[in-house]
């Protein structure tokens, strides 16, 4: 979904980009417009006014989307949230944060500021569209449709399923009055989940009674719903139990090790098939001289195998692979996303001490939430 996007300017410090999908969008906007929203609001008209009037939408519907989440930046900037950028993609746009909000108040004011914008902007477009509707009638009329989708942006946004804003705003409340983030997640994401659902259902309702196109987005948009719910509960479960956990308590201290002279065919035979472990340390007499993994393989015909050693197909130790044993969990668990490794080196003054997985934290991780969970 954030597959390919492309920044596409700065706006105060904030980089917004548009994700490839959005491109899908604002085609699909643009065709809609002039086929037939503004054919509908103001018949008459010569056809390509319709298409410079869809284009005008678009383009009117982009810059919506980017002030709502520029408001929402804006405000958690304010109130020390680090902010990664805002992104717009298929389903509208997203300010992402770097933290999560650190009290309730901060949560609520973040959350709320984004619908608000859009509540002033749509004022401002309506003011536009009375002012215009003498002299240009073309612009008011396109200004009048920005401020319906604007109110709807507010309204849907607003209806309280995590992680939408309003579900945030209600996560807020929730977590203010009962002073547990993780009670509060709790509730807001099933209803946030519940609502997808719903949505799911509306689109397949939709779809089987004929409204294809409307019923696929209801059905894409609820799927999208339901799996951001769940997974932001996980990953405010993963921020209570993980953070402030340095990676040595996690950790496998009997980490398999390879020679740099070892033949890859023999590696291969006796390592990989052997361990079943995607990345092994290269260490001779003591020292640490890289990390081999099956990823490092890849890139080698296997007639090479038996004739090049570790040694030529290792990569050495840097930030990407390694990390000191002091390192947040949650750090080393963002890090490993970021690079799609599974496994990394935890070395202290340049000598392995450890290896940390993917599969370990997560380990760990269940049996919290299990044990949690059954503590009523
Ligand atoms: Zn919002």
């Amino acid at each position: 979904m954030f597959g390919r996007k492309i920044k596409i300017l700065r706006l105060s410090g904030f980089d917004v980009y548009v994700d490839a999908s959005w491109l899908v969008l604002a085609a699909l906007v643009t065709w809609s417009l002039a086929d037939s929203v503004f054919p509908m609001m103001r018949p008459g008209l010569p056809k390509a006014t319709y298409w410079y009037m869809g284009l005008g939408g678009a383009i009117g519907l982009f810059l919506s989307i980017v002030l709502h989440e520029f408001a929402h930046s804006v405000i958690a900037r304010a109130n020390g949230i680090r902010m990664r950028g805002i992104t717009l993609f298929i389903f509208g746009g997203v300010a992402e944060m770097m933290d999560e909000p650190p009290t309730p108040e901060s949560e609520f004011k973040m959350a709320i500021a984004g619908p608000i914008m859009s509540v002033l902007v749509a004022g401002v477009c309506y003011g536009g569209a009375v002012v215009l509707s003498g002299p240009m009638e073309v612009v008011s009329v396109t200004l009048r449709y920005l401020g319906q989708i604007n109110l709807l942006l507010a309204g849907f946004n607003m209806v309280p399923a995590f992680p939408l804003d309003g579900g945030r705003v209600l996560r807020s409340i929730l977590w203010k009055v009962q002073n547990s983030l993780k009670k509060a997640t709790h509730v807001s994401s099933i209803i946030g989940s519940s609502f997808g659902l719903f949505m799911i259902l509306v689109g397949v309702v939709s779809i089987l009674t004929g409204h294809f196109v409307a019923g696929f987005w209801w059905f894409l948009l609820g799927m999208f719903v339901r799996s951001a719910a769940q997974q932001s509960y996980e990953q405010v479960l993963l921020r209570q139990y993980l953070q402030g956990e340095p990676v040595a308590r996690f950790m496998n201290r009997n980490v398999v090790t390879v020679p740099p002279d070892l033949r890859l065919d023999e590696f291969v035979q006796n390592y990989v098939y052997y361990h079943h472990f995607k990345a092994y340390p290269v260490v001779s007499e003591g020292r640490l001289l890289g990390i081999v993994s099956v990823e490092s393989l890849r890139g080698i015909p296997k007639e090479q195998w038996a004739t090049l050693t570790v040694a030529d197909a290792m990569e050495p130790c840097d930030g990407t692979n390694s990390i000191p044993p002091t390192l947040d969990t949650l750090q080393a668990l963002s890090l490993m996303a970021r690079q799609g490794k599974s496994r990394l080196l935890v070395v202290d003054n340049g000598e392995m001490i450890g290896m940390i997985s993917f599969r370990d934290i997560m380990e760990f991780f269940n049996l919290k939430v299990a044990l949690d969970e059954s503590i009523p």
